[in-house]
């Protein structure tokens, strides 16, 4: 069966697979250093999930308000709820204001200040003072196309240092040999449907996150999670995939983010009784309350039977009694996506909203220079050779159980460009490149071809939707043990369900049922560690808040047990092996007082 793919063979010092911020800096990064480096990317490097982010770049420049890698410091523990590694966060932190002067360097147009300085706005979460406020101005950006123009630089700095560029080849699975080394990586090319064996002595996973294991998603429909389903194939674990952050106003069956500016400028929310509810729950911020209040509490609106529309499954966002020169003047972008992601003309009528899957925390766990460990009781630094990951794939861990906004670009360039020195400093340039077992390489075809002739009775899109409606009715922001154990349940089923399904299109070029069949099946490896994660954590903690988990003075959150990071393997049946690995409390240097950064409760 397999006999009639043939391999087309290629040998680099580094695969980056992935070409968003985090793939684009370390690529850029080794191609500087004279590694021989390849890019491989499903989707064109500048349509990367990257290019919507709008918001901003973290870094304490001090351009707008007082600021120091402290504060910044301070922020970030918080809002890991401590979850975060204090190397990786200390790492994190320091180098950002040298990374932000790269990319200025590279030709990222940044908005100015008066001065002509980096002009930097304020975000949730962002203070002076170790938190005592009042807010930072921290926040780089490049108008409203931050993502945009970083992508953009980037992609044209790794040309000119002549990165190569494999754009729309899938890859499929890493290739690791006895040792546990990784190898290289097979792709497939959609445009022609060669396969292609790339052999390395790094790979570095950029893939980006996997919002999809969700119906409702704010990232773009290529996150499905490759990288992280690579990595559990290979037997290794993902970390802390429970803590996925939420946002409360995506468009329902879209996921386009509506702003929090729209509740700023007076928007409020509806359930099927046409009640304001929020006013019952935060009778003073209403509708302004904390992302994951909102959130939390249109779910249980939701769970009670008071959702709007035919499966009264979501809830509406009134902004129709707002002046309409006022909405046309602050909110013309969200105008813009009511009407073509609604089909709302929202100076009439409500926008259908869902609280909708935002960031991954989660991801394979790497330490502050990118690469990938696969820790054991004994040695929680054991490192994976050959392999390296970054972006929102990896979990370093600088975001713990919760990311503040703006942290997550500043997370892409700090660590591909970690990545990219590690890199240099240990691959031998004068090695030979290792060459790829055969049988294994056959192991990675046959899985393909599998699916590419799978012939059950479910189709891709049918097993993708129950998978996303467990997860949001389960899995999402309402946690309980019961909500949590259904997940489970479900998700053997869809799980199980792998093995019944029908692919229609066996061609090998440009073949999208075949691709959505891979990308289903990396999700599937996100969504059942999701669950059974969250199942475990007896504990409220950042953006895994259990109803059921309240108590004590840190709110539902327990140290004492639970300040660890998940470990979650998951093999070919859907087994899910648990296991827990500690909190890097470890800083750096001396440069920050560790008193200033011990456990409290998380109050803003
Ligand atoms: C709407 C939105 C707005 C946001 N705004 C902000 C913000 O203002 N500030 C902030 O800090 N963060 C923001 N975030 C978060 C941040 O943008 C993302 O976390 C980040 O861009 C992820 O970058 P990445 O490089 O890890 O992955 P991505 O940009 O998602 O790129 C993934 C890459 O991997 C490739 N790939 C994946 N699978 C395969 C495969 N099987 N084979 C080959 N290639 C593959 C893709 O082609 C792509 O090039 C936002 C996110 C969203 C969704």
């Amino acid at each position: 069966m397999s006999k009639s793919y043939e391999f087309i063979d290629h040998y680099h010092d580094v695969i980056v697979v992935g070409a968003g911020g985090a793939g684009l800096r370390a690529t850029l990064g080794m191609a500087e250093q004279g590694l021989k480096t390849a890019c491989i990317t499903k989707v064109f490097p500048t349509r990367s999930h990257t290019v919507a982010a709008q918001g901003g770049i973290a870094a304490s420049l001090q351009n707008m308000t007082p600021d120091s890698w402290q504060w910044h410091m301070y922020d970030t523990v918080k809002g890991s709820d401590w979850l975060g590694d204090n190397d990786a966060m200390e790492y994190m932190v320091r180098e950002a204001p040298d990374a932000v002067y790269e990319l200025e360097h590279y030709g990222v147009p940044f908005s100015r200040n008066e001065e002509g300085k980096i002009y930097q706005r304020p975000f949730g979460g962002h203070m002076q003072n170790y938190g005592e406020g009042p807010p930072v101005q921290r926040t780089c950006a490049v108008a409203d196309r931050t993502g945009h123009a970083i992508l953009h630089a980037l992609y044209g700095q790794s040309l000119r240092h002549n990165a190569k560029f494999f754009i729309e080849y899938f890859a499929l699975d890493l290739l690791m040999d006895d040792d546990g080394r990784c190898t290289g990586v097979i792709a497939w090319n959609l445009d022609d449907g060669t396969i292609h064996r790339f052999n390395a002595k790094m790979v570095v996973l950029a893939t980006g996150g996997y919002g999809r294991t969700y119906f409702s998603a704010t990232s773009a429909h290529t996150c499905t999670g490759d990288g992280n389903g690579m990595v559990a194939r290979a037997g290794l674990p993902l970390q802390d995939m429970e803590f996925v952050q939420f946002h409360p106003t995506g468009v329902y069956g879209a996921g386009v983010l509506i702003t929090e500016g729209a509740r700023g400028e007076g928007g409020y929310l509806t359930n099927s009784e046409g009640e304001r509810f929020m006013e019952r729950y935060a009778p003073s911020a209403k509708d302004l309350a904390s992302r994951d209040v909102v959130s939390r509490c249109m779910t249980l609106e939701i769970r009670e039977g008071r959702g709007v529309g035919p499966k009264k499954d979501h809830i509406y966002l009134n902004l129709n009694h707002l002046d309409p020169e006022v909405l046309a003047e602050r909110l013309p972008g969200i105008s813009e996506s009511a009407k073509i992601f609604a089909g709302v003309d929202l100076t009439r009528d409500p926008i259908p909203v869902i609280p909708t899957a935002h960031y991954n925390m989660g991801g394979i766990p790497t330490n502050y220079w990118g690469e990938v460990l696969n820790p054991t009781v004994k040695d929680p630094n054991r490192k994976v050779e050959g392999l390296m990951a970054v972006g929102e794939c990896a979990s370093a861990s600088v975001h713990g159980a919760n990311r503040l906004g703006s942290n997550s670009l500043i997370d892409l360039v700090v660590f591909g460009r970690a990545a990219a020195i590690r890199a240099g400093k240990i691959i031998d340039r004068d090695s030979a490149i290792p060459l790829s077992d055969e049988k294994r390489s056959e192991a990675v075809i046959a899985r393909f071809d599998k699916l590419r002739h799978a012939n059950g009775s479910i189709t891709t899109a049918t097993l993708r939707g129950r998978m996303q409606h467990t997860m949001q009715e389960d899995a999402a922001v309402f946690r309980e043990q019961a909500s949590l154990e259904s997940g489970c349940r479900r998700m053997d089923e869809n799980w199980a369900a792998m093995g019944d399904l029908k692919v229609s299109d066996r061609s090998m070029v440009w073949n999208s049922d075949l691709v959505e069949t891979l990308e289903l099946e990396n999700l599937m490896a996100c969504a059942i560690t999701t669950v059974y994660g969250a199942e475990a954590r007896k504990e409220s903690r950042g953006a895994h808040a259990r109803e059921d988990y309240t108590g004590g003075k840190f709110s539902g959150r327990d140290d004492k047990n639970w300040r660890k990071h998940t470990l979650a393997r998951v093999n070919e049946k859907g087994k899910v092996k648990l296991s827990y690995t500690p909190v890097r409390t470890k800083l750096l240097s001396d440069g920050i007082d560790e008193k200033k950064i011990a456990p409290k409760a998380r109050v803003y």
